[in-house]
């Protein structure tokens, strides 16, 4: 756990679908706003099917993009829909990551939300490196950090001890 500025961030091993305790939780979207596997089959699964119904009017996001939903039938207020870059395709890679950091950010605080769960976008399917995503991660959130008056609590859910492991690490080395 670090804490900048008095906001909090804190990394666990979990699912995303499944952070009863945090106001909002981030979806690793695909364009459409749809389910699909990983992150968004979890959290269409666990919102059931109202979820990609208010969705798709607002589809489809660019990569770096974000929208706001309800949660549906999650523990959540709210859902936030990021679509991340596909490694060696969207570029700038990082760039477009951070946006996805930042612009969630903005929404939450745009909607007074004081606690929020991403999970590690693009390191899925879209095969970013986890540990440039993490970095990626991390820089802009302490970046962005001076911004929030809303948010007081960033979590970051992994799905691997592995993965949980890098981001730990990294969080502790960034200045
Ligand atoms: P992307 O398409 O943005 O790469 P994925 O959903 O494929 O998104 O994966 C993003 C990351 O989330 C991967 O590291 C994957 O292991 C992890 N992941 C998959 N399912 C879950 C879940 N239910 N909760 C948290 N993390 C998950």
């Amino acid at each position: 756990m670090r804490t900048f500025k008095n906001v909090k961030i804190n990394c666990i091993q979990g699912d995303i679908a499944n952070q009863p305790d945090v106001s909002a939780i981030v979806n690793a979207a695909n364009a459409e706003l749809k389910t699909g596997g990983g992150v968004a089959g979890a959290i269409h699964r666990a919102a059931g099917p109202q979820l990609a119904e208010e969705c798709q009017p607002m589809a489809p996001i660019k990569p770096g993009e974000a929208v706001i939903s309800a949660a549906h039938n999650l523990p959540n207020n709210y859902v936030i829909h990021c679509l991340g870059p596909v490694y060696g395709q969207d570029k700038p890679e990082e760039k477009l990551l951070a946006d996805c950091y930042r612009n969630a950010l903005q929404i939450a605080e745009e909607h007074d939300i004081d606690s929020i769960a991403f999970p590690a976008i693009s390191t899925g399917a879209f095969g970013f490196p986890m540990k440039e995503a993490a970095t990626v991660a991390f820089e802009t959130i302490k970046d962005e950090i001076g911004q929030l008056k809303s948010v007081i609590e960033i979590r970051f859910v992994l799905f691997s001890d592995s993965d949980l492991r890098i981001h730990q690490k990294i969080l502790k080395t960034i200045a």
